[in-house]
């Protein structure tokens, strides 16, 4: 069922992006068996968790996300558990919102979308699209990385290049008529998808106290505390981790906003992410911070995350480098265990 964050009307769980009075939308599951009973343990990819999705199981998409790896590294006496969300079929943590959004399309017989995005999660519709005769319409800045959009013509996109800002891109795809608009900043069902990274990191490394979130539309980090919201209520966990949200200065939209810009986290330049204020009330209940880095730091920790085997994109760094920052100030508890993902791969923008 989903539920309207505004005026609390439902709705049964079919593609839908917003309310009828225009607020958004939360999916909201009743499970009634305990955790064990609905783990699927046919399967060794993300079909291990179906039973906890509001999809129907006859019509998924044939692409089918893995279980992502996790290595883990001290540093700095700190456990930190990497999560290679960026080994995904398009690159990208962006693919497991898309598996549920494809399903839900494929359910109503949807063949043409258009949606706008940084880059990744365009890459991930066409992807899928290919994959399920989908026409995708993707809507993205200019300055995108060259890599992802040679990656986009690859894979037959439909490409609209806007020159703007990222908040000028999204308008443009809003206005544009004749597909269906599945863009991930509303979709509830994007965040069932992501969700499944902390069931699948809680089965893989147990409880953790921090987790590290690049974040921009917020659509990981509302994913994250979703799913360990659930966990929580299966009685798996005890209480859900610190969640700390990752900002590119200059475009923070927890806290007070930099002069200065940090232009190398191109999938978060979000300054007005539409579900900003449940990101906060998230932040807020896992008694979690917010913190952004500068260009530099990102920089240097791309350098780190290489040295030690990660070829990860710009803005997955950003985790890296606000879990650097906070090492710095002490403000981690010691022999602490951190959950980090590296968000998306860096063979798509190899400027840097
Ligand atoms: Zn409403």
């Amino acid at each position: 069922m989903l539920k309207c964050q505004i005026c609390k009307a439902t709705y049964p769980d079919v593609f839908r992006l917003k309310c009828d009075c225009g607020g958004l939308l939360d999916v909201v599951n009743e499970f009634e068996k305990p955790l064990e009973d609905l783990l699927n343990s046919d399967y060794l990819d993300i079909r291990r968790y179906l039973n906890l999705l509001p999809v129907n199981q006859k019509t998924l998409p044939s692409l089918t996300p893995p279980i992502t790896p996790v290595i883990e590294r001290k540093i700095e006496g700190m456990k930190v558990l990497f999560k290679l969300e960026y080994l995904m079929p398009s690159g990208s943590f962006k693919d497991r919102g898309t598996y549920v959004t494809v399903a839900k399309l494929k359910e109503e017989g949807i063949k043409e979308i258009s949606l706008d995005s940084s880059g990744n999660a365009a890459i991930s519709f066409a992807l899928f699209g290919k994959a399920e005769n989908i026409r995708v319409h993707v809507f993205i800045p200019k300055h995108t990385s060259e890599g992802k959009k040679k990656l986009l013509r690859l894979l037959k996109a439909e490409i609209h290049e806007i020159d703007g800002s990222r908040m000028e891109v999204h308008e443009k795809a809003q206005e544009f008529k004749g597909a269906t608009y599945v863009s991930h900043w509303y979709n509830p069902y994007f965040l069932e998808g992501t969700k499944l990274t902390a069931y699948e990191a809680f089965e893989q490394i147990g409880e953790v106290e921090y987790v590290i979130i690049p974040t921009g539309s917020g659509s990981l980090f509302l994913g994250l505390y979703k799913g360990f919201k659930e966990l929580e209520r299966f009685g798996k966990i005890k209480k859900i981790p610190k969640l700390i949200a990752v900002q590119a200065k200059g475009f923070e939209s927890l806290g007070k906003r930099s002069k200065e810009k940090n232009m190398l986290g191109e999938g978060i330049a979000i300054p007005e992410p539409p579900r900003k204020e449940q990101i906060k009330s998230a932040l807020k209940e896992s008694k979690g911070v917010h913190i952004s880095v500068s260009e530099e730091e990102t920089k240097k920790a791309l350098e780190e995350l290489r040295s030690m085997g990660f070829i990860v994109e710009a803005t997955s760094a950003v985790g890296y480098a606000g879990f650097k920052l906070l090492l710095k100030k002490e403000l981690l508890k010691e022999n602490s265990k951190t959950l980090m993902p590296l968000t998306g791969s860096g063979f798509k923008s190899l400027t840097l």
